[in-house]
């Protein structure tokens, strides 16, 4: 892990004396904030950078988070609405999908019944016919 926005030093020494210079630096320009600079061991890189801690900053009075505008409320409602806009279609189209595959089931399951009684009526005629020939069978052979 590097910090690109800092400028890193691999060691104290080197450090220190980009500290005290910068401090020389901010002294001649009248800048105060040089008695909060200091020079750290980062967590993050673990090299030393000079900077401000944030534990010797003085709280600022405004502190408390600003309460969000007209604005970024309209906009985070946009947002939602957006979100569940595209929420809903999501929704209708897996639903969509379902009745396709239920009509679908449906159709077979129709197709599977028409065929059946397709069959059944073709045994019955079959039957019928049979019936039909033994009694005439019956005719020729008694009368
Ligand atoms: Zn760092």
């Amino acid at each position: 892990m590097t910090c690109p926005e800092k400028i890193a030093y691999s060691n104290r020494p080197d450090a220190n004396a980009a500290l005290e210079a910068t401090i020389a630096g901010m002294k001649k320009r009248g800048d105060q904030s040089w008695k909060r600079l200091t020079m750290y061991r980062c967590g993050q890189c673990f090299k030393y950078h000079v900077g401000h801690l944030r534990m010797l900053r003085e709280p600022k009075p405004e502190q408390a988070p600003k309460p969000p505008s007209a604005g970024e409320l309209r906009r985070k409602l946009k947002r939602m609405a957006e979100d569940w806009q595209r929420h809903d279609d999501h929704l209708r189209k897996r639903r969509a999908a379902e009745l396709g595959k239920l009509i679908d089931a449906d159709r077979t399951w129709f197709a599977d019944v028409a065929k059946a009684e397709r069959i059944a009526q073709e045994r019955t005629a079959d039957f019928a016919e049979s019936l039909r020939m033994a009694r005439t069978m019956v005719e020729q052979l008694f009368s």
